[in-house]
């Protein structure tokens, strides 16, 4: 028997998320999937190594509890309106699993069952997005933004019928990636009044932005705040993420998530970071001041370089094609973030690394340009 023949059809087609790669090369300069360059502060480095000792043999809290009490401290709800996940990931699968129904079978499909079925996203943007509803079997709408990656007008949104004010479930990536755009709080709120589904606002660099939309999940009963501590709080080894809304619907997504999702180690290191704010807080500043230096820097060589809200830049690069560049890096030991998708092909995402891994990105990338000449 092969074998093949014993995994689902939906699953055997499925082309899944493929992750920035992960390189174990010396001295590489790793500007490629938006980690924190700053280590997680010592006080966290220091609770997490006094956890891990005999309790590794027990299973953790089953509710994150005392992690979501100090979340709902923080943005000042309830612990009600808090799901801890296995990183942010796992709740935006959660959500599609909740919320949206698998297409349907049959032929004819009502308007209705057809928008209880969508997925629906703008591109570009998290790339995740896609495999989540075609795992799930759901339909997908992908509508483009506008060519600077803002945001198309909620008019034009009306009269381009592309966009469906009645999917299941809008993704929204906020600041986006991979452009790093930032959006105002007050277009979001006129997009999520106008969507009669649920609208996830995918918050994961919102820290290096200058605002964010947290009081749309308290004020609005469709309206999910997804947030992550791997990237702005220095934690993507550890996997934990949150989304903040309405309780029924953190509710629903309780119902269906595996009882222990959260390791406890990652918990212990989510709770330490809670206590430890200004370090963090710091680190943005300095992540933010490299990004504008960086930026200033590439633009003087002629890199096209969009305003960025976020921990990485996007950036249309002189003289030779993306890929190019991306290969010549490589070959200095630096490695950065190309997609082969036709609308980004064009561009990189680099990552903002510490002062000392900029100026060498700024000095090889000079060199690189002399040689193109
Ligand atoms: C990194 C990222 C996430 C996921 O983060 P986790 O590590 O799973 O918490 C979610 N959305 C976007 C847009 C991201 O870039």
């Amino acid at each position: 028997m092969k074998p093949e023949r014993l995994v689902r059809p939906l699953v055997r087609a499925l082309h899944p998320y493929v992750p920035g790669e992960q390189p174990k090369i010396s001295g590489l300069i790793k500007l490629n999937t938006n980690e924190n360059p700053y280590p997680p502060s010592p006080k966290v480095l220091r609770t997490v190594k006094a956890a891990v000792d005999e309790r590794l043999r027990l299973y953790p809290n089953p509710t994150a509890s005392l992690l979501r009490e100090k979340l709902a401290q923080l943005h000042r709800c309830k612990p009600e309106n808090i799901i801890v996940g296995n990183g942010s990931d796992e709740l935006l699968a959660l959500a599609v699993r909740a919320f949206v129904e698998p297409r349907s079978k049959s032929k004819v499909e009502s308007p209705r069952s057809k928008a209880a079925a969508t997925v629906q996203y703008f591109t570009p943007s998290y790339s995740l997005y896609p495999v989540l509803a075609a795992t799930h079997g759901a339909r997908t709408n992908a509508v483009n933004l506008a060519p600077d990656f803002s945001l198309p007008p909620l008019a034009s949104l009306k009269k381009s019928r592309t966009w469906d004010f009645d999917a299941a479930l809008t993704l929204i990536t906020t600041p986006n990636a991979p452009s790093g755009r930032g959006y105002g709080t007050s277009e979001l709120e006129k997009l999520c009044r106008a969507q009669r589904g649920i609208v996830v606002l995918d918050e994961a660099y919102v820290d290096f932005a200058k605002e964010n939309a947290l009081a749309l999940a308290l004020k609005f009963p469709h309206v999910i705040v997804a947030r992550t501590f791997s990237k702005a709080y220095s934690l993507c080894f550890q996997r934990v993420g949150c989304f903040v809304a309405h309780p029924v619907l953190i509710e629903a997504l309780d119902k269906i998530r595996d009882s222990y999702n959260v390791n406890g180690l990652g918990q212990i290191a989510a709770l330490a970071t809670l206590d430890d704010l200004p370090y963090y807080r710091r680190n943005f500043q300095r992540v933010i001041a490299t990004r504008e230096r960086l930026s200033g820097a590439l633009r003087d060589m002629g890199f096209e370089v969009f305003p960025s809200s976020t921990n990485f830049i996007f950036t249309r690069p002189p003289k030779l094609p993306a890929q190019e560049w991306l290969e010549k890096l490589r070959a200095k030991k630096i490695l950065v973030r190309w997609f082969k998708q036709p609308e980004v092909r064009d561009y990189l995402r680099i990552t903002i690394g510490t002062d000392a891994e900029a100026d060498a990105l700024i000095r090889t990338a000079r060199q690189i340009v002399g040689q193109a000449r």
